[in-house]
């Protein structure tokens, strides 16, 4: 693990953050600068940098953290919501390491433009 990774230091809880949800690999917290009412980030522990860096054997690992979206979300009682992933600084990627966006808590059918 890469000492200075942010996300690993929240994973190892040397770093604050609001934590939401927490099973295995999969940890979810909340976004420090929200950008939707409901803006949570679903990590893996383990270190994986991004999409690009993703091996056969991660896939499991990508199905977890789609699979706890849906469990989450429905915790928060959204109806709908966007799930979205930066890939490479092309992408919008800062923080390098893999996490999975969910924004939601919109009043209905708002600012969702893609
Ligand atoms: P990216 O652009 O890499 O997909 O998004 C990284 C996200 O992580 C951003 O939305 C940013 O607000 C959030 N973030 C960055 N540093 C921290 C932090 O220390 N704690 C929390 N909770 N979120 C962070
Ligand atoms: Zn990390």
């Amino acid at each position: 693990m890469p000492e200075e990774c942010i996300f690993c230091q929240i994973s190892h809880k040397t770093q604050a953050a609001e934590i939401v949800f927490e099973r295995g690999n999969i940890l979810v917290f909340k976004d420090i600068k929200p950008k939707a009412p409901v803006h949570l980030l679903i990590v893996p522990k383990k270190h994986v940098e991004s999409i690009i860096s993703l091996e056969a054997e991660d896939k499991e690992m990508v199905a977890d953290i789609v699979y706890t979206a849906k469990e989450v979300a429905k915790q928060y009682g959204l109806k709908g919501y966007r799930l979205s992933f930066n890939v490479g600084r092309e992408g919008g990627q800062i923080v390098d390491h893999l996490h999975m966006h969910l924004l939601g808590g919109w009043e209905k059918d708002s600012q969702v433009s893609e």
